[in-house]
C-alpha cells in the first residue's frame, strides 16, 4: 500500500508515514485508496483485535511491520472498549468508552498503536529515538504512558507551566526513566514552537534522532478506526441496524477514523460531529467557506481547535463543505450547555461524563425526533470524568470515583524539570536524555 500526501507529496510506504507524522510538503498523508470491505468479511471476527487484524491487513503491505500486525494491535488493545447501553426508555442509545487505557482518554488508542510501530521500526538503544510531544493535558500523558520503559525509545514532553490541571500534570510526570517532563514557564504554543525549533535545528538534529507524536499521524487514524468497525458490528449483529455516531470532536483525529471506517463499508449510519463553542467547522458546513481562526477557551479544553487540522484529510477523502455536509452533521455545545448535560446525564445515565463527552450527549438530546426515533445511537465518551474531577464534581455534587488505573498512577512520585521557553533551555536538558 502506498501514501501520498494531500497535498501530493509521495509515494510512501506505511513505515515511512508513521516515522515522519507530516509530509515534506506539510500534508497529511493518506493511503492512495480506502480498501472495501463487506460485512461478511467479518464473519469469523468479534473483538476489537481480531477485528483490527482484518481492517488493518491491506494499509500495512509492504511494510517491515506486516508480520508483527497482531502483536502491534494486542499491545494497542490491552485494555477493554466496551460499549454499554444506557437506561433511556423505549431508545436504543448507548456510549462508546473509549477511557479505559492507562492515562483514560481515547488517545491512549493512538499513542499505544504508535508506539508498537516505532519502538519496533525505530528502537535504538545505542542511538534512542527521542519522540518530542508539546502538550495542553491530554497528548503528552498519552505518548509517554505508550514509550514508558521502551528500550531505544525516549520520551520529551514539554507542558506549560500552571496551565494543566493538578491531575494532568501528575499524568505527565509520573513515568520512568526514559520520559523527560519539561515544565515549561510559558504557554502551550511555546512548547510547540520549541518543538518545532529542535526538529529544525541542524546541530540538534545532529546530536539526537527526533520525531514527533503529532496528532496527525496516520498511526493515530488506523487504530482508531478499528473501534468503530467493531463496534459497529456488534451492533449490526445483535439488531440488524447500522447505529450512528455522535462523536466530540476538536481537530477532527477520532471522528475522521470513524467516517473513514464508514467508507470502507462498515455498517455505520449517520455520523454527527460534536464541538464546543468553537465553531469552525459548523460555520464551514453552513457558508462553504473555510475560515480556520484562533481557539476560545471552554470546558471541553482538549477540543479547543479553532483549525482542525484533520479537516484536510477529509476534504481530499471525501470532498468539499457541499459535499461533506451531506454525509456528516454538525452541532455545538456552548460551557452553559455542557455543565447541564453534565447534571442530566448523571441524573438519567446514572453516572457522570467529562466536559468532552457531554457536548455528545447534549447533542442527541438536541436532535430532531424523527432523526433521534430512526436510528440507534452511539454517543462517543472521550475521556474519564474523573480527569475533569474540577468541573464534574461540583456540577453532580458528589466525588467522582477514580478508576484503579488513575488510581495506581496518581499514586506514583512525579517529577518534572522546569525550564525557561528558550532552545537552549531545551538543548540543556536534551544533554542528559542520551
Ligand atoms: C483530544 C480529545 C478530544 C478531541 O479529539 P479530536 O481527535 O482532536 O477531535 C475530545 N475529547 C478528549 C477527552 C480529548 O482528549
Amino acid at each position: 500500500m502506498n501514501y501520498f500526501s494531500t497535498r501530493g507529496a509521495g509515494p510512501v510506504r506505511l513505515d515511512e508515514a508513521l516515522r515522519s507524522g507530516i509530509a515534506v510538503d506539510g500534508g497529511l498523508f493518506l493511503p492512495e485508496r480506502l480498501p472495501a470491505f463487506s460485512i461478511a468479511d467479518f464473519d469469523s471476527v468479534e473483538s476489537i483485535p481480531e477485528v483490527a487484524t482484518v481492517l488493518l491487513r491491506p494499509f500495512f503491505a509492504g511494510s517491515a511491520l506486516a508480520g508483527d500486525i497482531e502483536e502491534i494491535l494486542a499491545e494497542t488493545f490491552s485494555f477493554e472498549i466496551p460499549t454499554t447501553e444506557l437506561p433511556v426508555d423505549g431508545k436504543k442509545l448507548s456510549m462508546l468508552e473509549l477511557y479505559h487505557g492507562p492515562t483514560a482518554a481515547f488517545k491512549d488508542v493512538g499513542a499505544g498503536f504508535l508506539a508498537a510501530c516505532l519502538s519496533r521500526l525505530e528502537g535504538d538503544v545505542d542511538a534512542p529515538l527521542i519522540i518530542l510531544v508539546a502538550t495542553s493535558g491530554d497528548t503528552g500523558g498519552a505518548v509517554a504512558a505508550a514509550f514508558d520503559k521502551r528500550p531505544g525509545m525516549r520520551v520529551v514532553v514539554l507542558f506549560p507551566d500552571g496551565r494543566v490541571s493538578a491531575r494532568q500534570e501528575h499524568q505527565l510526570c509520573c513515568w520512568s526513566d526514559n520520559v523527560l517532563s519539561l515544565k515549561v514557564r510559558g504557554a502551550f504554543d511555546d512548547c510547540q514552537a520549541l518543538v518545532k525549533a529542535a526538529m529544525a535545528d541542524k546541530s540538534l538534529s545532529a546530536m539526537h534522532r527526533f520525531s514527533s507524536a503529532n496528532s496527525i499521524n496516520i498511526g493515530r487514524l488506523l487504530p482508531q478506526s478499528t473501534y468503530y468497525a467493531a463496534a459497529s458490528l456488534r451492533h449490526y449483529r445483535r439488531t440488524g441496524n447500522k447505529p450512528g455516531f455522535i462523536i466530540p470532536t476538536g481537530n477532527l483525529g477520532n471522528a475522521s477514523a470513524c467516517i473513514v471506517a464508514r467508507e470502507m463499508g462498515l455498517p455505520i449510519g449517520p455520523v454527527i460531529l460534536a464541538t464546543n463553542a468553537n465553531k469552525t467547522i459548523a460555520d464551514y458546513f453552513e457558508s462553504l467557506e473555510w475560515l480556520p481562526r484562533a481557539s476560545l477557551q471552554t470546558l471541553a479544553s482538549a477540543m479547543d481547535v479553532g483549525n482542525p487540522s484533520n479537516m484536510e484529510r477529509l476534504r481530499k477523502l471525501i470532498g468539499e463543505a457541499d459535499v461533506l455536509r451531506e454525509q456528516l452533521g454538525v452541532a455545538s455545545a456552548s460551557d452553559d450547555e455542557i455543565k447541564t448535560a453534565i447534571r442530566q446525564d448523571f441524573a438519567e445515565f446514572g453516572f457522570a461524563t467529562c466536559p468532552h463527552t457531554a457536548t455528545a450527549t447534549h447533542t442527541w438530546r438536541q436532535l430532531d425526533s424523527g432523526l433521534k426515533d430512526q436510528y440507534d445511537w452511539i454517543l462517543v465518551a472521550t475521556a474519564h470524568p474523573a480527569k475533569f474531577e474540577t468541573i464534574v464534581e461540583p456540577l453532580i455534587g458528589e466525588p467522582v470515583l477514580l478508576p484503579p488505573e488513575m488510581e495506581e498512577l496518581l499514586s506514583r512520585p512525579s517529577r518534572s524539570v522546569s525550564i525557561e521557553p528558550e532552545l537552549t533551555a531545551l538543548a540543556a536538558a536534551l544533554e542528559d536524555v542520551g
